[in-house]
């Protein structure tokens, strides 16, 4: 009979959810976007859970559970393994990262124009991609009733209105994943046929760092991120913590979460209430509130989705769109050509000037976050 080793001397360099927890989490590096325990729980193996922004053992009783598999830490968009690979597969040398094009477009219909950040052209391509069957689902943020952000599965193009807008905390959008088999059950029953989880194809929409937890997860084959099919990041300079995010925006309004109507960053902090009212807050009053791991992030445009979108470098009511990979590119040309999206043409310059302005702002951007640090 083989000998059964003691854990860890079979792969002694493989690091561990002990590790996480020690290099990342106590170090306040976590992004909280879940992938740890997505994973960790779509295998069962009962271990960890969140407990607000906090990855964590269920109990002491639940540390014997953990396999020690390592896949936890490996997926971390917060380590530094598979970074080197993941670079090269996305042809990143640089800081904003490969750009296959790049243009500013808005959407054409009037209730997203109303509902989107920006362009609306996120929530406007997840319409198109349920319109043409190329998606049964997509994660995106809502809000609870107290503005907190919640990550959503969306089923159906009708729900997607209330996702639209940007919500400045965290919205663990990867947690969603755990369960595929619910996710499973809920298409075949708007299918009324027998959804198998492997044939389940989603769209992700997440921050820098949530994609980049979703790319690892590729990289290594491994389910539930193998159903994400086309990965939507949005820039992001920093995100906050909702609790101290709130307690701010109180002392600076005298506004409730549950009276705010959009809060827009435009340099400064833009907070509008229900009543219409548009309160403008600097944004270094709000400094207390942004979340530790930003401080250490070299990302601002989401070098690892398909497309990335943000308002910075966009005239007013479009989104800048950042393209990445093929897929992208389709998805943008098709949804232009179908009529969903409108492209914006520069008027005094040249497109490729206009272009090669909009990298470099772009450029200054990431490298302003990332001295920031
Ligand atoms: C925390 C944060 C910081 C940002 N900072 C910048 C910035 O500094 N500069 C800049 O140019 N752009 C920034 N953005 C991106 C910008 O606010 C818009 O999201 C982007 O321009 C897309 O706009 P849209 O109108 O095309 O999208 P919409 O059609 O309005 O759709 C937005 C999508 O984002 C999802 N979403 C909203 N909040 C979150 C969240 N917290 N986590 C995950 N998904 C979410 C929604 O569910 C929706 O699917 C930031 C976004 C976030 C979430």
């Amino acid at each position: 009979m083989a000998e059964v080793l003691p854990k860890k001397t079979v792969l002694k360099d493989v690091k561990v959810f002990k590790d996480l927890e020690e290099e990342i989490i106590k170090a306040n590096k976590c992004c909280a976007c879940g992938a740890c325990v997505a994973y960790c729980s779509s295998q069962t193996f009962d271990v960890i859970k969140m407990d607000g922004y906090t990855p964590q053992f269920i109990s002491d009783a639940n540390i014997e559970n953990c396999k020690e598999c390592g896949v936890c830490y490996y997926i971390c968009p917060q380590t530094e393994p598979l970074m080197k690979h993941l670079k090269e597969d996305y042809r990143i040398k640089d800081e904003i990262g490969f750009i296959q094009n790049i243009i500013a477009a808005k959407t054409k219909d009037e209730k997203i124009k109303e509902m989107g950040q920006d362009g609306g052209l996120v929530t406007t391509l997840l319409t198109y991609l349920f319109d043409k069957n190329k998606i049964d689902a997509a994660i995106v943020s809502e809000y609870d009733e107290k503005l907190k952000p919640i990550p959503k599965i969306i089923y159906n193009k009708e729900e997607l209105l209330k996702s639209s807008g940007t919500r400045y905390s965290i919205s663990s959008n990867i947690l969603p994943l755990t369960n595929l088999y619910t996710i499973a059950q809920e298409i075949a029953e708007k299918h009324h046929q027998i959804y198998d989880i492997n044939q389940i194809r989603m769209a992700f929409v997440g921050t820098p760092c949530q994609c980049r937890a979703i790319r690892k997860m590729q990289l290594l084959n491994i389910s539930p991120a193998h159903v994400i099919k086309y990965v939507f990041g949005l820039f992001c300079m920093e995100n906050f913590d909702y609790e101290k995010l709130f307690q701010l925006v109180k002392k600076e309004t005298n506004e409730d979460p549950t009276n705010i109507a959009k809060m827009n960053i435009k340099k400064n902090f833009f907070i509008t209430n229900k009543e219409n009212k548009v309160y403008e807050v600097e944004l270094h009053k709000f400094d207390d509130a942004v979340r530790n791991h930003c401080h250490d992030c070299d990302e601002f445009t989401g070098r690892f989705a398909d497309i990335s979108f943000g308002g910075s470098g966009a005239v007013q009511q479009n989104s800048m769109v950042v393209i990445r990979t093929e897929k992208g590119e389709a998805l943008i040309n098709n949804a232009l050509m179908a009529g969903y999206i409108d492209k914006f043409t520069p008027k005094k310059s040249t497109i490729t000037e206009w272009k090669a302005k909009k990298i470099d702002l772009l450029r200054r951007m990431t490298n302003n976050k990332i001295n920031k640090s």
